[in-house]
């Protein structure tokens, strides 16, 4: 009886409050089916006829379990061994089951090679959604993802090598393991350009090749030099750039000679990174590492940038996608989480913010989405010339604005969360963490700008093309119209452009946005982003749309749960 008593007692004591006004996690939801600005999108660009299995995605991506193994990828960071317990020589990454996981998911649907071995219309478009679900659950892994994707066009640029690669890296599936690539039936494919004295300017690169026989392309060398930044040091293979007597020039080289010997390629370790941690990034050294030549001797950086226009197209997805993300978190929580006795989606401040980095996602998802349409007209068999023109304009410019906004817009995202925003319980972190990879990686910023200048200067069709596109919506909006008027003069004297670079590009990317925007038809959102986003003030933070505007409808579309 005393002991009941007491133990009565002590329970009562330890009961210090109950848990309330927290929101529910985001999981078990469909990510596909309640993202009305994806869906339009998809619609809009060709890709309808994926629907239902982009429905089918999205309710995969949106469960516990593929969310927490995104989790679990991070929390358990990728492992460099050079040697296995004999000594042998091995340079293995091992990496958490999460991991592969979602590699598993990613490569055996598809995501690396779904446009290239089915091309239709709209194939791009469906295969960016899904990748917008898939690197909403975790985005380290989507770095081999893409970049064996993206390898495919610089591949086939050398039948020899195509006819043995291709089959492989095109196939769905996943295969780990430390062996040859002879001896799988799925590969996959890294990049190798950076080097310590040079990332942007790679024609600075050291690394030499020397034929092994024969010169040219499809042929055989050795490789001597390092890689500074080589990421997912993984995969099957890498197109890696070296120098020939001819010039700069790209090889493929496998991580195991055929032979079944190692491929004398060392990883020195791994990055230590900030964000994108479950993805390995290494520093590798060749020494004398066997390569084949992809392309012509000398014509290395315009073989690669067969693969680096594809992954730099990713990046707009991939930080689009981070947008998304970030948004439907915020939201979420925000329907959950009262103050002042008010549920916060409902304080009139709050309502500013959210709808205001909902309009950045509809931004970014309508210049992404359009150049995913481009890449199905150019790319196809009788690739559309006025296509290719627009994704060449259309890749830096999007690729700069894009990634460039996400940082903050991931802040102001976590913000919305308060203090729950900041630990790494929740995705906000990790997606904070994330946010300035894509704006470096693969061009930062500054190049991407200056990418833009180029195709200017040497394909001047490319700006004619633009403006064709702007042309669309002429009439539509005054503002509009004056900011693509003032857009114009940008170019009536180039005189200091490459000092100017920065402030075309922010031009170019917020007139084509608003211009899709209007002509995707959805009033509110085109209205507000052109209140906010051209009008005359020179800076703009997120909650301070103008007022009048329809923010219940932008609102609608953001929630991640209707
Ligand atoms: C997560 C991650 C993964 C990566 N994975 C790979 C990989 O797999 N393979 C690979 O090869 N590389 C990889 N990189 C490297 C990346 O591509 C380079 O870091 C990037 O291209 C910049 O090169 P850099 O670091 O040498 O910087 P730098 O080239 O030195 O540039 C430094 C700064 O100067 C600016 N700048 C350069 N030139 C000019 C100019 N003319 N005018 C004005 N500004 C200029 C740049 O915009 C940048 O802001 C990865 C990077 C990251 C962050």
């Amino acid at each position: 009886m005393k002991n009941t008593n007491t133990s009565q007692m002590s329970s009562q004591a330890s009961h210090t409050h109950d848990v309330f006004n927290q929101s529910p996690a985001l999981e078990n939801y469909n990510v596909y089916q309640n993202d009305n600005a994806l869906r339009d999108a998809v619609r809009r660009h060709g890709a309808s006829w994926a629907e239902p299995q982009l429905l089918k995605y999205g309710e995969k991506t949106g469960t516990k379990e593929v969310i927490e193994w995104g989790f679990l990828a991070n929390e358990h960071k990728p492992q460099f061994f050079p040697h296995d317990r004999q000594g042998f020589r091995v340079d293995e990454v091992k990496y958490h089951e999460s991991y592969h996981k979602l590699m598993a998911m990613g490569l055996e649907s598809g995501i690396h090679s779904s446009p290239w071995t089915t091309p239709q219309t709209g194939a791009h478009v469906a295969r960016a959604a899904q990748s917008y679900l898939q690197s909403q659950v975790e985005a380290g892994h989507g770095c081999p993802l893409t970049m064996t994707f993206a390898s495919v066009p610089s591949i086939k640029l050398t039948p020899k090598l195509a006819d043995t690669w291709l089959p492989k890296i095109l196939a769905r599936g996943y295969d780990p393991r430390n062996i040859p690539h002879t001896e799988k039936h799925a590969l996959t494919i890294g990049m190798g350009m950076t080097e310590k004295q040079g990332g942007s300017d790679v024609r600075a690169n050291t690394t030499i090749a020397k034929p092994i026989t024969a010169t040219g392309a499809g042929e055989a060398y050795e490789l001597t030099g390092h890689k500074w930044f080589t990421s997912a040091p993984m995969c099957d293979a890498f197109l890696v750039l070296a120098q020939v007597s001819e010039g700069l020039s790209c090889f493929l080289v496998p991580r195991w000679r055929e032979d079944g010997s190692k491929n004398p390629i060392q990883v020195q370790r791994l990055k230590n990174k900030m964000g994108n941690v479950s993805n390995a990034s290494s520093e590798i050294e060749m020494r004398g590492a066997l390569g084949w030549m992809v392309g012509d001797p000398g014509r290395g950086v315009p073989a690669i940038i067969e693969m680096v226009a594809m992954t730099r197209f990713d990046c707009m997805i991939g930080s689009a996608s981070g947008q998304h993300q970030a948004v439907s978190q915020a939201i979420n929580h925000s329907m959950g989480r009262a103050a002042f006795g008010k549920t916060l989606i409902d304080q009139p401040l709050m309502r500013n913010v959210l709808a205001d980095l909902q309009l950045e996602v509809e931004g970014s998802l309508a210049i992404a989405m359009r150049m995913a349409e481009a890449m199905d007209n150019s790319l196809s068999k009788n690739g559309n010339e006025q296509e290719a023109l627009l994704l060449r304009l259309g890749l830096p410019a999007g690729k700069y604005w894009i990634c460039k906004r996400t940082p903050f817009h991931a802040y102001e995202a976590m913000e919305c969360l308060g203090g729950n925003g900041v630990t790494e319980d929740f995705i906000m972190a990790r997606l904070y963490r994330e946010a300035p990879i894509n704006a470096i990686w693969e061009g930062s910023g500054n190049v991407q700008a200056l990418d833009m200048l180029r195709a200017l200067s040497k394909t001047p069709a490319v700006l004619d093309v633009w403006l064709q596109e702007l042309n669309k919506t002429r009439g539509a909006d005054k503002q509009l119209d004056h900011a693509v008027n003032k857009l114009k003069n940008e170019f009536a004297d180039l005189h200091n452009a490459e000092y100017r670079a920065r402030h075309i590009v922010d031009q170019l990317s917020l007139t084509m946005q608003a211009s899709l925007l209007v002509e995707a038809g959805n009033t509110p959102v085109a209205e507000a982003f052109i209140a906010s986003r051209l009008n005359e003030r020179s800076a703009h933070n997120y909650g301070t749309l103008p007022q009048g505007l329809d923010l219940t409808a932008i609102l609608d579309r953001a929630n991640p749960w209707s």
